[in-house]
């Protein structure tokens, strides 16, 4: 796997940290995706409906049934990225979750997405009041985990609800405790089981308490933030 140039370049402008480490992806961990996202593509005619785990294939242009190709997505998803504040909710119970496990730990959020989407992310990021770093990635998430982790084997937690991400993940950091979460469970049934070590979780309720034992740090009361 390779190491994507410009996440590397991001990670290096983060302060030195030594504290266990939790990274957390962003689309349907941090903020709503998959439940925004077809009423922005209702707006622009199209329907999705799933069928399988992706979204080339299961989108139509509503008016002629046409199934929507991929560079047509990837042209729509970005139209989406562009305009996220207008579409993109904090997942439920998430703030709370982060703001428990304190200062304790270093928060990283890491999002697959075009670098260029990067400020637009950020200042909605802000605006919703989560003001971890944010990074960026064309590439496999995996390295950009190790390379945040730095030399020192500090604890390291992954949060995604992409399969493939989470096994990134592992394949680059092997000891990473590794955290199934997914705004919508619904989809849960279009995918196959998820692998042994992987701890599936609800919601962020479920999720925290999990994650601060995972990190061997005691989870600070909700209100102290
Ligand atoms: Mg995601």
């Amino acid at each position: 796997m390779s190491d994507d140039p410009e996440t590397a370049r991001q990670i290096a402008e983060l302060a030195a940290d030594d504290r266990p480490l939790l990274v957390l992806d962003v689309d349907d961990v941090v903020l709503e995706f998959i439940r925004p996202f077809p009423r922005f593509l209702e707006k622009r005619g199209f329907n999705l409906t799933f069928n399988s785990f992706r979204l080339t294939g299961n989108i139509a242009e509503r008016a002629s049934g046409r199934l929507v190709e991929q560079p047509e997505v990837t042209a729509l998803l970005d139209e989406f990225f562009h305009g996220q504040a207008d579409w993109q909710t904090i997942t439920d119970g998430a703030s709370e979750a982060l703001a428990m496990l304190g200062d304790r730990v270093e928060i990283v959020m890491l999002t697959a997405m075009p670098h260029r989407h990067r400020a637009t992310r950020r200042a909605h990021l802000d605006a919703l009041g989560l003001r971890y770093p944010l990074l960026t990635t064309e590439m496999h998430k995996g390295p950009a985990l190790a390379r945040l982790r730095g030399k020192k084997r500090r604890p390291v937690a992954f949060v995604d609800d992409q399969p493939r991400n989470l096994m990134s993940a592992r394949e680059a950091v092997a000891d990473t405790h590794l955290f199934h979460l997914m705004a919508d469970n619904s989809l849960r049934e279009f995918l196959p089981p998820i692998e042994d070590g992987i701890v599936v979780v609800e919601d962020w309720r479920e999720a925290a308490p999990k994650i601060a034992a995972a990190l061997g740090v005691a989870a600070e009361a909700a209100h102290n933030t």
